[in-house]
């Protein structure tokens, strides 16, 4: 029997708001949504579960995150981000075990599905963030990893990247249907400074090969930039203090990316801040997809990613958080606010970034750049029930006169009631369904120990 959930307001985001509201689900998928007294009249058999002063809106999708890096949460206060970098990675392989890692994916998971996230595009290196999505019951894109900057070690590492890959599609097809057809895999190589040009042309062929989805950190900072111009700069001089190779193309991280072949398998380009228009009528050629991490990017002094030139080109983009050691939080809700006020201040026009487009881009935006747009994104008839419940009566964010309004510009994902995928509460506005958060917080007390000093 389906059930019906009713609020204050439906954002069904690819169709008019709707005052009071409500939605109906049967079993995984939504398969009504329109005004209360209408759908009661059109199912009078169903169960009524009034949410109250709330509105009701698509399940957040986030384009990019880290869940394996939760416990760095604070500890990496680095100005340098080659630095940063390079102690993060330090800290990660010296100091937390495999274990450690799956209570940090846990905790990463709890903190999305508590501020209203239902996907999550991860890239990780590790198999916890693969384990945690499992538990949590959310749907996602789990992006494998892939490192070596010394081209002789480049076939060592993709047969590195094999027997993950291997490993995640065995645990993903010993789960349930519900499982395989929350998750997917994909590869990452992870950036050009840690990358050399022979495994990105093998990961790239072994994408197109396997059809994976790719992900990779891209055009993000200056150093990166001043690296493939001339060879210069932090990771440059990091590499050659390692006896590593490293010929500089002379051009941007795009054209590089065209040269390797890397832009064949349409990826998804995390940052992006670092673009001319040359470099974007490329990606639009080549039907790239942007992540596009405002706080992120503000964060680590990168600069501001011209998000208006990637919707002129008609480009596909979503928002994404990246790890919480950049963030320092994974709420979708600040991010499309931050990017709101960012594109506004700096391009001087208070018209850019209105909330209607910022919600979009959380959702059925960020749902096309992960290429789940038929199955999530938006609340419609057929679609996989993944949708959130955001309190509209706190102090501080009421009166709403406009729920998108009040969504974006006044509230966080602290004000989430609801969170629920494919049909199944996984967060009831108290606690996490899946997972044992007392357990969760035990442990990263004692991984806090182990990073601190
Ligand atoms: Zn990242």
């Amino acid at each position: 029997m389906p059930i019906i959930y009713s609020a204050s307001w439906v954002l069904p985001v690819t169709a008019s708001p709707v005052r009071q509201g409500a939605v109906v689900i049967d079993g995984e998928i939504f398969c009504d949504v329109g005004p209360y007294d209408d759908i009661v009249g059109r199912y009078p058999q169903s169960a009524v579960i009034d949410l109250g002063d709330c509105v009701l809106l698509p399940g957040l999708i986030n384009t990019h995150s880290h869940l394996e890096l939760t416990a760095f949460r604070g500890r990496l206060e680095e100005p340098h981000f080659q630095t940063w970098i390079r102690q993060l990675i330090q800290l990660k392989s010296e100091r937390l075990t495999p274990d450690d890692l799956l209570a940090c994916a846990r905790l990463g998971c709890c903190e999305a599905l508590r501020s209203g996230i239902t996907s999550t595009a991860d890239t990780s290196d590790a198999a916890a963030p693969l384990d945690a999505l499992i538990e949590s019951g959310m749907r996602g894109v789990v992006f494998q990893e892939t490192f070596g900057p010394d081209e002789s070690q480049a076939e060592e590492a993709l047969d590195s990247l094999k027997r993950k890959l291997d490993l995640h599609f065995e645990k993903i097809s010993a789960s349930g249907r519900d499982v395989r057809a929350r998750l997917k895999i994909g590869v990452s190589p992870h950036a050009p400074y840690s990358v050399s040009a022979r495994l990105f042309r093998l990961t790239a062929e072994l994408a197109i090969d396997r059809r994976l989805d790719v992900a990779i950190h891209t055009a993000e900072s200056i150093d990166e930039s001043r690296l493939l111009l001339d060879g210069s700069g932090a990771f440059g001089e990091s590499l050659r203090r390692r006896g590593i190779a490293f010929d500089p193309p002379g051009c941007s991280t795009i054209r590089y990316f065209e040269q390797l072949g890397v832009l064949e398998t349409a990826p998804l380009l995390i940052h992006c801040v670092r673009v001319d228009e040359s470099d974007i009528e490329l990606l639009a050629r080549h039907n790239a997809r942007i992540s596009h991490c405002p706080k992120s990017n503000a964060k680590l002094g990168h600069g501001v990613a011209p998000l208006a030139a990637f919707q002129r080109a008609g480009l596909k983009v979503g928002l994404g958080t990246d790890s919480v050691a950049s963030n320092n939080n994974c709420d979708l809700i600040e991010e499309a606010r931050f990017g709101s006020l960012i594109h506004r201040a700096t391009g001087l026009n208070a018209g850019a970034c209105t909330h209607d487009q910022m919600l979009r881009l959380m959702t059925i935006e960020g749902a096309r750049a992960l290429g789940l747009e038929k199955v999530t994104g938006s609340i419609e008839s057929g679609k996989q029930a993944d949708m959130t419940a955001i309190r509209l009566d706190r102090p501080h964010n009421s009166p709403a006169y406009d729920p998108a309004t009040a969504v974006i510009f006044s509230s966080s994902g602290s004000d989430v009631a609801l969170t629920m995928v494919a049909g199944r509460v996984l967060y009831d506005g108290d606690q996490v369904m899946t997972i044992d958060e007392a357990e969760v917080k035990r442990t990263i007390d004692l991984i806090r120990l182990k990073l601190a000093g």
